[in-house]
């Protein structure tokens, strides 16, 4: 049996700082600090900020909260818009519509799956204030083109990051972490992201002195001084038992994102030749493979085997947003985003998470080949 991912092997690893820090934290007595900066969280916002080359990083309950503070902080309102793709986890088109803002969405590249640049144009009217590009996968999104039309139209350019800790691209001849190539970005620490936590986490993070005081206001109730606030917040600060594992675990994402790495080199090695479409990586930019996915016309065919095998797979995403059933309302027809409605018809996803033993890469290698020639 190979699992599609197995969260126990990563916390065994680590075991004793892990248990050590959440004992220490328990013993402290101080789990919430009101304003958020609890000193735990803070130590983890300035190692992740550093890591990510940005000036500030907050620390939010989640990477939902992250992407509905940050569009706040962005002052998107009711009747906006924002441009985003029709291919990621609800979660992206969720929190536009929670402010009473629209979601316009946008087709996708055949090879990365993420949004396609030269769609977005097409995309913007008077309404448009926004893009939230996703770096889908833990594959850079195309920032150089984004931020181009953005800076035309006058627009916010916010990443979704929640899948690419650790993804870096070159942007103006300069490598940089995705997360700094925006006018925000956040994180999801959701377990089974490529920076987990043991429970739920999130992060912003921007260069912009106003839009950090932005966030680290809404994240506690508005609330610049204790008791006074200055307007609607959320109660939605970064757990400091979640933050004390995070400081364990991130000075190891760099490895573990290079074992992500490695598992998909050897998996392109194991399927050439197949009828199938690997992964690509854009020239100039580090791939961190949260999910390695590919696509095949006999993508069925090929799961069957994995399940005959007892290895793991799954199918991100099944369901384009424009054809959620919650967004049946925006009228948006069968056919009008016609690449991601394709890549829902044909990509499967494998296990790839960095505590893959040899053996079980090798097993699911063979099962997807005896898919393909059955
Ligand atoms: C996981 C994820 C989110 C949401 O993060 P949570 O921490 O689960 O709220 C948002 N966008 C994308 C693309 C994600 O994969």
């Amino acid at each position: 049996m190979v699992p599609l991912l197995d969260l126990a092997r990563q916390y065994q690893s680590l075991q004793p700082e892990i248990d050590a820090a959440v004992l220490k934290l328990l013993a402290s007595g101080q789990y919430v600090v009101p304003s958020g900066a609890h000193p735990v969280v803070t130590q983890f916002e300035d190692a992740a900020a550093q890591t990510l080359g940005v000036k500030h990083a907050i620390g939010v309950a989640n990477g939902t909260d992250a992407l509905l503070i940050s569009l706040r902080a962005l002052g998107i309102r009711p009747g906006d818009e924002v441009i985003t793709t029709t291919f990621s986890f609800i979660a992206t088109a969720e929190v536009v519509s929670l402010l009473g803002a629209m979601p316009v969405f946008v087709d996708i590249d055949p090879d990365t799956f993420n949004l396609a640049p030269s769609l977005i144009e097409a995309a913007i009217t008077p309404r448009t204030r926004a893009i939230i590009p996703v770096h889908l996968f833990g594959h850079p999104a195309p920032m150089q083109e984004i931020n181009a039309i953005a800076q035309r139209h006058g627009l916010r350019v916010l990443e979704d990051a929640a899948q690419a800790w650790g993804a870096r691209m070159d942007l103006d001849g300069v490598t940089q972490s995705c997360g700094a190539l925006g006018d925000m970005a956040t994180f999801s620490f959701f377990p089974s992201k490529n920076l987990g936590a043991c429970g739920e986490g999130g992060l912003i993070t921007t260069n912009d002195d106003a839009l950090a005081e932005k966030v680290r206001t809404l994240r506690a109730h508005g609330q610049r001084r204790r008791y006074v606030h200055d307007e609607i917040g959320y109660n939605s600060r970064l757990h400091a038992i979640q933050a004390a594992i995070l400081n364990i675990k991130l000075p190891h994402a760099e490895a573990w994102n290079d074992a992500r790495r490695a598992n998909a080199a050897h998996y392109a090695q194991s399927f050439a030749g197949l009828p199938l479409t690997v992964p690509v990586e854009r020239k100039g930019a580090r791939h961190v493979y949260h999910q390695y996915t590919l696509r095949s016309p006999q993508r069925d065919k090929i799961c069957e085997a994995l399940t005959a095998a007892k290895a793991g797979w799954a199918i991100y995403y099944p369901v384009c947003l424009h054809q959620q059933p919650v967004y049946e309302s925006l009228g948006y027809r069968v056919g009008q985003f016609p690449i991601a409605e394709r890549a829902a018809q044909e990509v499967f996803s494998l296990p790839i998470f960095p505590e893959l033993r040899a053996d079980e890469l090798e097993a699911v290698a063979i099962a997807v080949r005896a898919g393909c020639t059955r």
